[in-house]
Formats: structure tokens, sequence, C-alpha cells
């Protein structure tokens, strides 16, 4: 339950400076603030992914099961170590309910990426409240998220996918990004590719469903 994992009371008080300990000056301070969230991240294969590619972006997981962020954890101290280059100083992993804390983590507009891959389905018309993405949090996402931020779904359930979709079009702080967009963005490609889920659903042949929108500035 919720009583398990500390709560931050708001982004204030969230030392990060322990998750990003390179990226620490002398006075202790945190010298970036986090611009990538990973919700659900599951075992880490997207951050680790983002890691290399957006070196100087500090990335976060945010994972509700204790053993698999404790996994996480152990992942990326152990590709710290044996990285000959300094790598993945920059991402790191957090216990927490993504579903009620965003804001006691992030401040307004401070997010530039927000990742819900593979999200759980939760089928029942009566469970739906539960779904990741939905209106109401739609609204918390467009809060810490930048004007020209990117929210990225991604799921191999159709009905799960329409929904996605169609919160994100219904919303009026999101536009759809084009076709030419989604080709030339790198992180697209990863989505399936670098998750553990989608190369699940790669290996079995399954189909996937994505949506993938803008904040945009201001309602017009
Ligand atoms: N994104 C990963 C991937 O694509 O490989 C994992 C997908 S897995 C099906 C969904 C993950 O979301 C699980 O690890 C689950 O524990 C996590 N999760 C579910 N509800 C959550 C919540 N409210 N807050 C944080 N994580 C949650």
């Amino acid at each position: 339950s919720d009583s398990h994992f500390p709560i931050p009371i708001s982004p204030a008080h969230v030392d990060f400076s322990l998750h990003f300990p390179k990226f620490v000056e002398a006075d202790n301070k945190i010298t970036k603030k986090v611009e990538f969230a990973d919700i659900g991240c599951g075992f880490g294969g997207l951050l680790i992914s983002l890691a290399t590619l957006f070196p100087d972006t500090l990335m976060i997981g945010m994972e509700l099961r204790d053993k698999v962020t404790e996994y996480v954890k152990e992942r990326i101290l152990a590709l710290r170590r044996t990285s000959s280059e300094g790598q993945y100083e920059n991402i790191s992993v957090v216990r927490t309910n993504s579903m009620k804390y965003i804001p006691n983590y992030f401040e307004k507009g401070q997010l530039s990426k927000m990742f819900f891959l593979f999200p759980d389905p939760h089928f029942k018309e009566k469970n739906h409240r539960r779904r990741v993405i939905s209106t109401h949090l739609l609204d918390e996402y467009a809060y810490v998220l930048k004007a020209g931020g990117i929210i990225y779904t991604i799921t191999d359930v159709e009905e799960l996918g329409e929904w996605m979709k169609a919160c994100l079009e219904k919303h009026p702080m999101f536009e759809s990004l084009t076709q030419e967009e989604l080709y030339s963005d790198p992180v697209v490609e990863l989505l399936c590719s670098a998750t553990e889920e989608g190369q699940k659903v790669a290996r079995n042949g399954g189909q996937t469903f994505r949506a993938v929108f803008r904040r945009i500035a201001y309602v017009s």
C-alpha cells in the first residue's frame, strides 16, 4: 500500500541529488531538473535506451511494484559500474503510485517527455477509472508538461489504444503529431524495441496501437 513508500509533499521536497550524484555540484545542489518520466516503467528497458540517446537529460522511471523498482535500481547501478564512459548516470527510478502523486514530483511545465508504454488494460468498464490515461489525469499531465512537450502512449490492446487516443484527441491541451513528425522522432521506434513489453509483443507477432501527442502552448 501507499504507506510503504515515502510521498514527497511537493516537488521542492524531492531530493533528486541522491538519484543523480554525478549531476550534483559542490553545494549539494543538483544542476538539472528531471525532464523525462517513464510512467509504469516496468523493468526499465526504455530508460536504458534513452540514457545514451540523451546523455545530458535527466530521466526518471515511476513504478508501483516494490521488487520491480529494486530490480531497476540494481540494473542501473550495475550499468553505471561497468560503463567505461560514465554512462547511465542520467537515469533513475522511484517507487510510487503515479496515478496519485505526479504533481508531488514535478513542477508546472517541468517535463518535456512522458511515456505510458504498455500500461495495464483494466478491461472491465467499472475499472476504466484505474486507467493511467483519462481526461482527468491528462489535466495533470498537461500541467507538468511544458508547451511542446510530448506524451507517448502504446499498447497491444486495441480497445485501450482507442481509449488513450480518444482521451488525448478530446483534451484541449493536446494535439496529435503529424506522420512526418513521428518519422523524424528517434524515440518513436524505441516504444516497441526498447521496452520489455514491446519486445514480448514483437516476439509473438502482435499488433501495437500508438498515440503520440504534443502539449500545446495555449487553447485558441
Ligand atoms: N512500460 C513497461 C514496458 O513497456 O515494458 C512496463 C509495462 S507493464 C505491463 C505496466 C507497469 O506499470 C507494471 O510494471 C506496473 O507495476 C506499473 N504500474 C501499474 N500501475 C501503476 C501506478 N499506478 N503507478 C506506477 N506504476 C504502475
